[in-house]
């Protein structure tokens, strides 16, 4: 008979530019919060992201409309870690900002799948996996290529069942199929700049700090 460590239920860390937080993130976040038992989804705005162009709304805004879009909402919280710092936000640093904070809970890094294949040209990315589980995203209907770059890498992290999140602090890769809605940032940030309504992508508190704010403009 195997005996298992079982851990506190794992922790969910959803980092994103968030500009803005819109229902895409908001669902993403609340299906894996109920599917997989989690603790909580953190939800981490990035300060300064190595990988793409500068954000458009301030690092400040973008953390008033994620706590501004989870206001009340059980399990969904927001994380301003990566605010508070001065280097660039590289995602090992956050993780073991958090390990530290959260020794004995499991930690699950959330990925969609293309972030998942393009894993290898992230800062220290080996040393991902030894700090968090990776929970990959795969939209449903979407097909993994025939040829898959972390292939090797999946065959030897990937978990058979969810509850190994449970029994491990780090170390699993858990591939979850969400059905996703086609709302992104971009077309938000497009729908405002072109003068039309972005009504019904995002919630409208956060619409309302858009606004006020005049973002987007
Ligand atoms: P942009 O359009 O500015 O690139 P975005 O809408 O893709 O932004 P990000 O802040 O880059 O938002 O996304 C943060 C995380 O949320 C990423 O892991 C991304 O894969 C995921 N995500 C974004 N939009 C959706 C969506 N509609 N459904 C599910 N996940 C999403």
């Amino acid at each position: 008979m195997t005996i298992h460590t079982i851990y506190p239920k794992p922790i969910g860390l959803l980092g994103g530019t968030f500009d803005p937080i819109h229902h895409g993130h908001l669902r993403l976040a609340l299906e894996l919060y109920e599917r997989l038992d989690l603790a909580e989804v953190r939800l981490l705005p990035s300060a300064n992201p190595p990988h793409r162009e500068a954000p458009t709304a301030s690092a400040q805004l973008r953390l008033d409309m994620v706590q501004a879009a989870i206001q009340g909402v059980p399990g969904l919280s927001a994380d301003d870690r990566e605010l508070r710092r001065h280097q660039p936000s590289y995602t090992v640093d956050t993780l073991l900002s958090i390990r530290e904070e959260y020794p004995y809970h499991p930690l699950c890094l959330i990925l969609g799948m293309d972030a998942f294949m393009a894993l290898s040209s992230w800062y220290q990315w080996e040393r991902l996996i030894t700090l968090a589980h990776l929970l990959v995203v795969r939209r449903i209907g979407t097909l993994l290529p025939e040829v898959h770059r972390m292939q090797e890498f999946l065959n030897s992290h990937q978990l058979h069942h969810p509850d190994e999140l449970r029994q491990q602090l780090a170390g699993g890769v858990w591939i979850e199929e969400i059905p996703a809605l086609t709302i992104s940032a971009t077309q938000i940030r497009d729908l405002i700049a072109t003068g039309r309504n972005p009504r019904y992508l995002l919630p409208q508190t956060v619409l309302n700090l858009i606004h006020t704010h005049q973002l987007y403009r």
